[in-house]
């Protein structure tokens, strides 16, 4: 494989195309919205003005998209236009039925549903978690794709495996994401120190990526979106999206997932107010207010 078209060049897609183009791979890439297509131009990618002439003469395609209406509706255009036997990669984040519909749209296709957890961070540094749903030998077949953006590679299973990992992973971000926010708040009405707490909390047995690598006040960790007015990073309308996702599918499968619903429950109304653009660990605005006790 030496050439790639990456659809979708967001927050994520264009660090993850940059790190494919410093691997040397041919990297042609489309989004509906110019400023993406400027950041992915800045990183060595070449940009098409259409998905049909992206993905022209490509061996693989990549889409990073922001919900499953929008996966259904690419893979559905790219159908009618791959060649047989391309490898076709989706890491976007979506509900698992509608990662295994994706499969089924391209059957003369290697096809990976290959979501990525790490963050804006891992997706600059190359460093994302893929979890990996397809059969085997289209995990071998994506492995050179992915390891120039990846610091691991997880096989879940059969086509839309991959997907149902990412949302036990994403619900658990949620909830944790909350309960560091609620610690930060308790130890400010206490009247703890930002600095003093995280070192407590980062080091003792509350530590979590939600702390350690994404601290949601300013000060402790420099990289997090705290720090730049909690511009994302990871947009609370996408966290509420997961969520949604996973209490979906905890209904259809009956599982009990009450942290889960309640995590929902307040980024519903945290996105109701006119947040969904803000970082998800900007709910700690939200929480330092009375709306959780209503949530209850
Ligand atoms: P984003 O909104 O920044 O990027 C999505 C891009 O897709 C946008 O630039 C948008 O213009 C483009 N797009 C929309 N429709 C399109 C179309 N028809 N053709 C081409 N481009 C189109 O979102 P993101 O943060 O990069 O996230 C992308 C996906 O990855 C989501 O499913 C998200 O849940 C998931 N994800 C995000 C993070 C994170 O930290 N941001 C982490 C893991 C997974």
């Amino acid at each position: 494989i030496r050439s790639i078209a990456f659809i979708g060049l967001g927050n994520m897609g264009a660090p993850m195309a940059g790190n494919l183009v410093k691997a040397g791979f041919a990297v042609t890439g489309f989004d509906v919205a110019p400023a993406a297509r400027d950041h992915a131009r800045e990183r060595g990618v070449r940009i098409a003005d259409t998905i049909g002439s992206a993905v022209d003469g490509a061996d693989a395609v990549i889409t990073m998209l922001p919900n499953s209406a929008l996966v259904l509706e690419v893979w559905t255009r790219l159908a009618a236009i791959v060649r047989p036997g391309t490898l076709v990669i989706d890491s976007s984040t979506i509900d698992v039925e509608g990662a295994r519909a994706a499969h089924g749209l391209l059957p003369g296709c290697i096809t990976i549903d290959a979501p990525v957890s790490g963050g804006t961070s891992g997706a600059e540094a190359g460093t994302l978690s893929f979890m990996l749903g397809g059969d085997a030998a289209a995990i071998e077949a994506a492995r050179p794709v992915l390891e120039p953006m990846a610091g691991r590679i997880i096989p879940c299973g059969s086509a839309g495996a991959g997907q149902a990992a990412k949302l036990c992973n994403n619900m658990l971000l949620g909830i944790s994401m909350i309960g560091a926010a609620e610690a930060f708040v308790l130890g400010e009405k206490l009247g703890l120190d930002h600095q003093a707490l995280f070192d407590v909390l980062s080091t003792s047995s509350g530590q979590c990526w939600s702390v350690n690598t994404y601290c949601p006040v300013p000060g402790p960790v420099p990289a997090s979106p705290a720090n730049r007015d909690y511009a994302p990073g990871f947009a609370s309308a996408l966290m509420l999206k997961d969520l949604r996702l996973a209490s979906q599918a905890a209904t259809d499968c009956t599982a009990s997932t009450p942290l889960g619903a309640h995590a929902r429950r307040l980024y519903e109304d945290f996105v109701g107010s006119g947040q969904g653009h803000r970082d998800f660990s900007a709910i700690i605005a939200f929480l330092r207010e009375d709306h959780s006790v209503q949530t209850v």
